[in-house]
């Protein structure tokens, strides 16, 4: 049984470490916003509750989120472990977890956020075949053109830079008592984001089979 945490902020490349992982140890990903999406589709008596709070772009009280979870970690497919990808989110979410059951590992990617916004802001999509650019990392040839198809770049919303301020400003507001919450229990290793995706990857591969499970 192999229980993972994975915190990283926004962008950050935690969902593709979280899909590797969960190929290498064959054990699912359990993305909050996917079980939320979900819920909310199949018209559960918990997704009919927890619609409404989407829809006010609110993420929803503890217990619900806690009870998604709960509800999925129980089955079937998650009895050699699993890897919470977006959960716990608050304090109140991380004590639930504690009684729920005990992680073995959180593995908290550290990423610069100047590095965060540099790659967010510079980024350019193609609104017509949706490649992506990025001024300085991956520029097109001709400056504000897709290489593919001729029409202009845009700058999405998402990345322009108060934006991508704003959103890292409040992940290190929520993540912060929760790392040092784990870290008390001290089953908490930090990874260096800037070690590429292979890198990480590969520190995220060690630090597990330290656990020697
Ligand atoms: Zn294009």
């Amino acid at each position: 049984m192999l229980k993972l945490v994975i915190f990283g902020p926004p962008s950050a490349g935690k969902g593709t470490q979280a899909q590797r992982l969960s190929k290498k140890y064959g054990i699912p990903q359990i993305a909050t916003g996917d079980l939320l999406r979900e819920a909310v589709a199949n018209k559960t008596p918990l997704g009919i509750r927890i619609k409404s709070y989407l829809e006010s772009g609110r993420l929803g009280p503890d217990d619900l989120i806690v009870q998604l979870i709960s509800d999925r970690v129980s089955q079937p497919d998650c009895a050699d472990g699993f890897i919470l990808d977006g959960f716990p989110r608050t304090m109140g979410q991380a004590e639930e977890l504690d009684k729920m059951t005990e992680m073995d590992l959180v593995l908290n990617i550290v990423v610069d956020p100047e590095a965060l916004v540099a790659r967010a802001v510079g980024r350019r999509i193609c609104q017509k075949c949706a490649a992506v650019y990025h001024v300085r990392f991956n520029p097109p040839k001709a400056e504000g053109v897709c290489d593919n198809c001729g029409s202009a770049l845009i700058q999405r919303n998402d990345d322009k830079e108060h934006t991508v301020r704003n959103r890292l400003d409040i992940y290190t507001g929520q993540t912060a008592p929760l790392v040092e919450h784990f870290r008390k229990k001290s089953n908490i290793v930090d990874i260096d984001g800037a070690a590429g995706i292979d890198g990480v990857f590969d520190l995220m591969v060690k630090a597990i089979d330290r656990l020697g499970k």
